[in-house]
């Protein structure tokens, strides 16, 4: 029971891994697989991030992070794993109430981000770590 529970947390967020697992064929990425995560680096990975609303060090898509570089995916990995769990939880679900949550703050005039519950779970990790 407990695998199937295992497979079952792999197969509902799928379609995210396989795409994230895409951006970093597309951007060159330099993938090793740790604690049944994808992780994925390079340089394009980077000028990516840099472009986001909010300039990431590091993206979670299901099973796949990709970051800046070497680096940035040993000191984001812990609030990553976090947003891995959070698909493994919401699969398929995640990405539009992750984006329906930053849509509903931000319209009641709050950070889209910083006070998205999702992100404030992975941050209060960062914090209970250091
Ligand atoms: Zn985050």
């Amino acid at each position: 029971m407990h695998q199937l529970i295992r497979l079952a947390a792999y197969l509902w967020p799928l379609p995210y891994t396989l795409f994230g697992f895409a951006c970093g064929l597309l951007l060159a990425g330099r993938f090793q697989y740790r604690d049944g995560v994808f992780e994925i680096h390079s340089p394009a990975i980077a000028s990516v991030l840099k472009r986001f609303p909010v300039a990431a060090n590091a993206v979670t898509f299901g099973h796949a992070v990709l970051a800046r570089d070497n680096e940035m995916l040993r000191v984001m990995r812990q609030h990553e794993r976090v947003h891995v769990r959070q698909y493994e939880r919401w699969g398929v679900v995640f990405v539009p109430a992750y984006l329906l949550a930053s849509a509903f703050l931000y319209l009641q005039g709050k950070d889209g981000y910083r006070d998205n519950p999702f992100e404030k779970e992975a941050y209060a990790v960062d914090a209970a770590d250091s």
